[in-house]
């Protein structure tokens, strides 16, 4: 009798394209989850290659991407969105038919868009993209409970539902709860959860920079009052941040257009000394606080103080 728990038997060889913050939390949370997968991974430079070697973060690192996905049954791709296309035209050949390919890319059309065409006939596109995240990035920066109680969002596009249910256990089985959606919906609730508050942070971090009467000292010392979570979020990745949004382009768009409408909104109440509308809009503002609360999602809980919720 086949003793081995479900979650050990989901993939017998998992392949990681990129091995940064998210491949490298995969590969942790994999042997937390006791998988019996054997991990292969690449990355482009040599560099993260050499580290990620010597911290063994997967059983063989590979020089070429085609070598690292060569007999997996399952394939992840979790470079920046941008990088996705070119990835496919090397992996796609070496990719054997019945092999589930995803990806953790933070925006979905864009990557069916430019995954799907390479697809060989046989192997199992089932797009997804764990929200779960920090302002870190390379190989030393995952680690295992970076997707527990997390959402997990499978996009399943068509594909085979047995593919879609293995790889949904899979990340079940990696900490997340899984959720399906279109990649559509995925996108612009992105844009609003995500896309848009890094935009925001971004931008607030580049005004302090730009206000010469507040001296930068003072920045520092007092940015505890809100500015500092605002720094971390914007200390994020660019390559992957520019992706994002060069990707995510019309709900992102879409999304600050009505924030720019909330703001001149609140704008012209403080100038008209409106001050109900102002306690009513934070009254309104905190209850949706509330609902994240309840739902589990605060990123500031105690058991995940590695910066999380600068995620994508
Ligand atoms: P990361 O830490 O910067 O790692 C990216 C990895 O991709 C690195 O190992 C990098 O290799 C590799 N890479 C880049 N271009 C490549 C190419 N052309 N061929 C092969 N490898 C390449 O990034 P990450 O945070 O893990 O993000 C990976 C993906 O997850 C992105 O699509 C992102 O949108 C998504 N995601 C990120 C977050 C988040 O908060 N960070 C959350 C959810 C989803 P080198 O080190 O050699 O350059």
């Amino acid at each position: 009798m086949d003793a081995a728990p479900a979650s050990q038997r989901l993939y017998e060889r998992v392949a990681l394209i990129g091995l940064g913050l998210i491949a490298g939390s995969m590969a942790h949370a994999m042997r937390r989850a006791g998988m019996t997968s054997t991990i292969t991974g690449h990355a482009r430079s040599a560099e993260t290659r050499a580290t990620a070697r010597e911290i063994g973060l997967v059983d063989r690192v590979y020089d070429t991407a085609a070598e690292a996905v060569a007999g997996a049954d399952l394939v992840v791709l979790a470079v920046p969105v941008g990088a996705m296309a070119g990835v496919m035209d090397e992996i796609a050949p070496h990719l054997a038919p019945g092999t589930t390919l995803t990806d953790v890319g933070s925006v979905k059309q864009a990557v069916i868009a430019a995954v799907a065409p390479h697809v060989p006939e046989g192997v199992h596109f089932v797009p997804a993209h764990p929200l779960a995240g920090t302002e870190h990035s390379g190989p030393r920066s995952g680690f295992a409970t970076l997707f527990d109680n997390r959402w997990c969002i499978i996009v399943p596009d068509g594909a085979d539902p047995e593919a879609v249910d293995r790889l949904a256990r899979y990340w079940r089985a990696l900490g997340a709860d899984v959720d399906m959606m279109d990649a559509v919906h995925h996108d612009l609730v992105l844009a609003v959860t995500s896309h848009t508050p890094h935009l925001i942070a971004y931008t607030m971090v580049g005004v302090a920079e730009h206000l010469r009467r507040v001296s930068d000292t003072e920045i520092i010392k007092y940015s505890a009052s809100g500015f500092r979570d605002f720094t971390r979020i914007a200390a994020s990745d660019p390559t992957m941040w520019r992706d994002v949004f060069l990707t995510n382009r019309e709900a992102t768009l879409d999304v600050l257009g009505r924030f720019t409408e909330e703001l001149f909104a609140l704008q012209r109440a403080i100038r008209m000394g409106d001050g109900q509308m102002l306690f009513d809009y934070f009254t309104r503002t905190r209850a949706i606080r509330k609902g994240i609360i309840e739902a589990g999602q605060d990123t500031a809980a105690p058991d995940f103080g590695r910066g999380g919720g600068a995620g994508a």
